[in-house]
């Protein structure tokens, strides 16, 4: 077993546990953005999201919701951010499923992705390739 989460699940390597149970672990980030900042995963491996199954995800999503209310009710965080990179393209360097949970603190000064406008037509010929709406 190569996997470092796998090995966070089996107690072989240590970790701050945030929230466990039969099936999702909740753990401190080792490289936090802001103190709190925690990783959702199922105890099974799964690479990424498409590799997991509909049950796997709404338990780390009912985890995720948890961990998400503790940060505001315990630490004070005024709103937090769900991430999940997926795939090594998209900067996933763990290749065990996990959503970031990133504690929000006022003034943080964290922002995110650039945003880019569509050019005329292009929003139509995304859509064309990608909406699955029949
Ligand atoms: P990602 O880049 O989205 O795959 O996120 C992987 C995350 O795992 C990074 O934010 C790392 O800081 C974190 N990480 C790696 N090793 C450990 C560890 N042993 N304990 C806790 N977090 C870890
Ligand atoms: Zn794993």
């Amino acid at each position: 077993m190569s996997c470092i989460f796998c090995k966070i699940i089996a107690g072989e390597i240590p970790s701050y546990k945030v929230y466990e149970d039969k099936h999702t672990l909740a753990f401190l980030d080792i490289g936090p953005v802001n103190p709190g900042h925690t990783l959702v995963v199922p105890k099974k491996h799964f690479a990424n999201i498409e590799e997991a199954g509909e049950e796997t995800l709404c338990r780390v999503m009912k985890t995720v919701k948890k961990v998400g209310l503790s940060l505001k009710k315990n630490l004070g965080a005024v709103g937090y951010n769900i991430l999940e990179a997926n795939d090594p393209e998209a900067g996933q360097s763990v290749p065990h499923l996990h959503f970031h949970l990133i504690p929000r603190l006022p003034g943080d000064g964290l922002t995110f992705w650039p945003q880019k406008k569509y050019a005329t037509g292009e929003a139509e010929a995304v859509l064309k390739k990608i909406n699955m709406i029949k």
